[in-house]
């Protein structure tokens, strides 16, 4: 089966993230529990001073999906999935400075634009990072009164099957990213199918109307 990755930078940026919220004990359990001992240094405390380097791509999406399905190894199900979600909103600023540059989305011009088309534009930048970066596709349908982030090959739910959607990771990052956009509102950012549960393509909506 072939294999599809995100560059490393990407893979450290979720382990950045996931060190904040579960502390330095607990990412070293997670990856300990995920078989990523390459990412802890010589004392078993995780190290973002990998080998590789940051532009290789060679963190798979079979270790994306093995430290969320860790995740709720560790935590059960309800805390997996909150902590996933924690972990998905502090990528958000790990990603900004890694990528907010060639996103355009720090500079002042985009600042400026009125909400709704700041979202439309910063969706379709988004999604064309990581087409263009990583293995992931994601197709971004505007409905008029919805926004669809379409995961059409994930990295989140990889090779698993669950009863219910999975990628809670992405639903932390776009939750974070419109907080973010709007200047600090709250949105409905839902999940409604995912691979994991027999669909064709994990499928983000998003509310552009606030909820506080
Ligand atoms: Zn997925």
């Amino acid at each position: 089966m072939t294999e599809y990755f995100y560059p490393q930078s990407m893979g450290r940026i979720i382990l950045l993230a996931m060190e904040e919220v579960l502390g330095r004990e607990g990412i070293r359990s997670i990856l300990r529990l995920s078989s990523l001992d390459s990412y802890l240094d010589k004392s078993g405390s995780f190290s973002d001073r990998h080998p590789a380097a940051r532009t290789d791509r060679t963190f798979s999406f079979g270790t994306v999906s093995r430290l969320m399905e860790s995740l709720e190894r560790a935590y059960g199900p309800q805390g997996g999935r909150g902590t996933a979600l924690r972990a998905g909103r502090a990528c958000f600023q790990y990603g900004l400075r890694e990528y907010g540059l060639q996103l355009g989305v720090t500079e002042m011009a985009y600042r400026l634009l009125p909400f709704p088309t700041k979202l439309r534009v910063g969706a379709h930048a988004f999604a064309d990072l990581f087409n263009k970066q990583t293995d992931q596709r994601v197709r971004v349908e505007d409905k008029g009164d919805k926004l669809y982030w379409h995961i059409e090959r994930c990295p989140v739910c990889w090779e698993r099957h669950t009863s219910d959607p999975a990628c809670h990771l992405a639903v932390g990052l776009l939750q974070e990213s419109l907080y973010w956009i709007s200047g600090g509102r709250l949105f409905n950012v839902e999940e409604v199918t995912c691979v994991a549960c027999g669909d064709d393509a994990c499928s983000i909506v998003i509310d552009p109307t606030p909820v506080s």
